[in-house]
């Protein structure tokens, strides 16, 4: 391309400050070093954890960034010593990383690659490392993807290559949301045929766990979040019951056990709330019970009475869904490309990257699965 070698300059959303608007810059984009991939951005979604970093949490990496980690483009350029990616390859950015070469990347049992994010921010690529800046300021790589932006730099193993008949709008969601949730009941919790399941939080995270556990055969499957207008998307999804923990006096974890005779035998917590990760595992059934953490959040300490665990439940936590991303995200697209997974229904806005702060608006306000939006023409 005529762009490689040289600096791009072109649209970002830069997030200045905590808790304020996105503000849509003009920003430079170096050419990517040694290992480095430079990727057009085709299409990037609003994942909640943007928002965490956003609004919530007390970020160690600071502001300026650029956020966003859910998305797919095409390579522009490759830097020196990359030799499985090419100009024009469609690709999806990975917020957690697959070396290949670590113990963690080389034991079949886990995703957390030792180069990936540790304690709530990126490794692979510090904001010493960064090639965005705009007025004179480099700006923090967020998950080491930084999507919000026209252009961006991923080192290439934080990068999956994917079917280039792949259309990059509704594949986008496979970089986190889907792929996080529906890994979550699929590899972490591993829900058998005939199980019953209960699913906290029905964003795109909580619907997609709903319908890994749909795919994996559970027979019922709770969808419980305190917004009632997510329960008709949970039903499309495969969910059999709906429960708003509003309706009740009791705790949620005793109305599910009085419905399952003593409780469920998988709970997924996709919101991201401490006393809804009790709640959760706490509606399991005693002896095998499982419950996942998928929801995000680093401000407080979860807590529950031992004898939850003595008497057999178990308490785990899924980083984006188990996945070992380089290998299981193309699985993902292809699996997509069967029909196996949805992921046109998780869509319901699609905007452009100027519309930014709309799209942040409606995730805060609940009214929104996944907004899509188009960054750069492919
Ligand atoms: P979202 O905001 O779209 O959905 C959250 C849902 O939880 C909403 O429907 C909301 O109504 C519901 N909710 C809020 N409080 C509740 C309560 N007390 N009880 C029941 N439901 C409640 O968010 P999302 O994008 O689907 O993300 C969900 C969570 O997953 C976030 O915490 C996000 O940071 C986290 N996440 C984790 C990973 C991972 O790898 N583990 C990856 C991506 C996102
Ligand atoms: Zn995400």
């Amino acid at each position: 391309m005529a762009t490689a070698g040289k600096v791009i300059t072109c649209k970002a959303a830069v997030a200045w400050e905590p808790n304020k608007p996105l503000v849509i810059e003009d920003i430079e984009v170096a050419p990517p070093q040694v290992g480095e991939i430079r990727i057009k951005i085709v299409a990037t979604a609003v994942c909640h954890t943007d928002l965490y970093y956003l609004l919530e949490s007390m970020p160690k990496a600071g502001f300026p960034a650029v956020l966003g980690h859910e998305a797919a483009g095409v390579v522009e350029s490759v830097g020196p010593g990359v030799t499985e990616f090419q100009s024009g390859d469609k690709v999806i950015p990975l917020f957690l990383p697959q070396c290949r070469q670590c113990r963690f990347c080389k034991s079949p049992k886990t995703n957390q690659c030792e180069l990936g994010m540790d304690a709530g921010h990126a490794d692979v690529m510090g904001p010493e490392d960064s090639r965005l800046t705009c007025k004179g300021k480099k700006l923090v790589p967020f998950a080491g993807t930084s999507t919000f932006s026209e252009f961006t730099v991923v080192n290439q193993v934080s990068v999956a290559k994917i079917d280039h008949a792949a259309p990059l709008d509704k594949v986008c969601l496979l970089g986190c949301g889907v792929s996080t949730g529906f890994g979550a009941a699929v590899n972490t919790a591993k829900v058998e045929p005939g199980s019953t399941c209960a699913v906290f939080g029905l964003g795109a995270i909580g619907l997609a766990a709903v319908m890994g556990c749909k795919f994996a055969g559970a027979k019922k499957i709770f969808a419980v979040d305190i917004n009632p207008d997510k329960f008709k998307k949970a039903k499309d999804f495969g969910a059999t019951d709906f429960l708003n923990p509003k309706d009740y006096d009791k705790p949620i974890s005793a109305v599910l056990a009085e419905l399952t005779a003593g409780g469920v035998d998988y709970a997924l917590e996709c919101v991201g709330n401490v006393g809804v990760m009790r709640s959760a595992l706490e509606s399991c059934v005693k002896g095998w019970g499982v419950c996942v953490l998928v929801g995000w959040t680093d401000m407080h300490d979860i807590a529950t009475r031992p004898i939850q665990l003595v008497a057999g439940r178990t308490w785990k936590g899924s980083f984006f869904g188990g996945f070992k991303g380089r290998d299981g995200v193309p699985d993902m697209v292809k699996a997509y490309m069967d029909k196996k997974v949805k992921l046109d229904e998780f869509i319901t806005h699609n905007m452009t990257l100027a519309q930014i702060n709309d799209a942040i608006e409606l995730m805060k306000q609940g009214k929104c699965i996944r907004t899509v939006m188009s960054v750069c023409p492919q």
